[in-house]
């Protein structure tokens, strides 16, 4: 049970030393009771305390990770249901599904077609992080380690799929170093798989016929002394699978009931079987509420560029601007010759300039300054995109580097021109327009 201000309060060495960084015990108190600060930030508190306030303290929902090295994933570790209350942690991974009951072509259709979407948005990569590797009914060991085999040839995370200790044990000697979830416990294998998953040290993902036997299922777990667990909160249908996420999370974050305190895993085949519009629709649903891995069927550009779009919408953290890296963007084949183009490092503006930028074919240095991640007129309002700012990190950062002396600036900030010219000597200042859908005819007005 989360402890409130006093509480907490009681706990501390009510010295008022300020080594925290907070005027008061008090206020330190207070913070640590928002989950704004961490309890070992007072360097005074006895171990005791710490260890009373830490069980106390920690968030209701357990962070599990799994993976290894640039594919290991963080899942779960949320404290909020809802997104306007606080930053969510983890986002959702999407796997794509392999099943033994497939045949080799349509396997090794499913393994080309994974890499294919892979690309950047907002500084960040997307594409299909996890394989979900199932076992089908009637696949022996050999088969099913095969399988796995093949897909860990990806190279991507792994989901193994598989209730039997023993065929799970088999595959999980080949790829147990790369730290795969192990997704097959229930009521009836609970204590084998645990003990499989326990000697390969990976995550268990458990399930039930319905919440109340997952919840039984997950405690007797925890008697065991396994912790390192996932829930598949998948029902016999899209409604109750649904309900199982929304109440199990609603359990774990409003109740404080530590039992459902886990990370999902969502299985949209098993609901919508060959039904990949609504998979798709399901993953989207379940990225909002409260998927921590969704296993789909496939994963194409379709699928990818909606769902990569509103996972990055729902877990970027609201509090902090979306920026990209000042620096040069060489464009449409440039080189150190080529006319420098600049604006603010506001993710929005970047991309949709960089879109006409790049429409407009003519190569040039795309220059970002650092705005503090606000847009044209905010960043120059506040004093972020100067003259000073500007005429600093060209001289710091591009006169070493470009040979090309032209610089063609917002025309929302205009006004810069003449100050720019005077601390930027041997440099010619362009007012750009201030529209980036005019910049395609402006620049090819330029080249002409
Ligand atoms: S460092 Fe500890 S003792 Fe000092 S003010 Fe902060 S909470 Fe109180």
């Amino acid at each position: 049970m989360a402890l409130n201000g006093i509480q907490i309060f009681k706990l501390t060495p009510k010295k008022n030393c300020k080594e925290c960084g907070c005027p008061t015990c008090m206020a330190f108190s207070m913070k640590v009771a928002q989950g704004a600060m961490q309890i070992e930030q007072c360097p005074h508190m006895s171990a005791d305390a710490i260890a009373q306030l830490s069980a106390a303290t920690a968030p209701p929902m357990k962070t599990i990770k799994f993976g290894t090295g640039d594919q290991e994933f963080t899942l779960g570790g949320e404290t909020v249901l809802f997104r306007h209350e606080k930053t969510f942690v983890s986002k959702p991974r999407y796997a794509v599904a392999l099943c033994t009951d497939m045949d080799d072509a349509t396997v090794e259709e499913k393994l080309a077609m994974i890499p294919k979407v892979d690309y950047e948005r907002i500084g960040e990569r997307m594409y299909a992080e996890v394989v979900y590797v199932n076992c089908g009914e009637g696949a022996d060991a050999d088969k099913y380690t095969a399988l796995v085999k093949k897909a860990a040839g990806l190279g991507r995370s792994m989901v193994l799929g598989c209730s039997d200790p023993e065929i799970a044990k088999a595959a999980l000697a080949e790829v147990k170093d790369s730290k795969p979830i192990l997704n097959g416990a229930n009521a009836s294998n609970y204590e084998a798989m645990s003990a499989v998953a326990k000697e390969a040290g990976v995550v268990l993902g458990v399930s039930g016929k319905d919440l109340n036997e997952l919840y039984d299922t997950v405690a007797a777990l925890e008697k065991l002394d396994n912790k390192e667990l996932v829930l598949d909160v998948t029902g016999a249908d899209i409604k109750e699978t649904f309900a199982n996420a929304v109440l199990v999370r609603r359990a774990a974050l409003k109740d404080e009931d530590r039992t459902f305190g886990y990370p999902s895993i969502v299985n949209t085949v098993r609901v919508a079987k060959g039904d990949l519009h609504m998979q798709a629709a399901l993953a989207a649903l379940f990225t909002m509420k409260y998927g921590s891995i969704i296993v789909m069927e496939q994963l194409t550009y379709a699928e990818g560029l909606p769902l990569f779009g509103l996972r990055q919408n729902v877990y970027t953290d609201p509090q902090k601007p979306m920026k990209v890296e000042p620096g040069i963007y060489p464009l449409n084949g440039a080189d150190e010759n080529s006319l420098c183009v600049t604006t603010v490092d506001f993710a929005l503006t970047y991309f949709v300039v960089n879109g006409e930028l790049e429409r407009s074919g003519v190569p040039l240095n795309f220059i970002i300054n650092d705005a503090g991640g606000l847009s044209v007129l905010t960043s120059w309002a506040a004093g972020k995109f100067s003259s000073t700012s500007i005429s600093t990190f060209i001289k710091e950062e591009i006169e070493p580097k470009i040979k090309c002396r032209k610089l063609v600036i917002p025309g929302k900030v205009a006004v810069l021109k003449g100050d720019l010219e005077a601390k930027l000597p041997g440099w010619e200042i362009i007012v750009g327009p201030r529209e980036a859908v005019q910049l395609v005819k402006f620049l090819k007005d330029m080249q002409a």
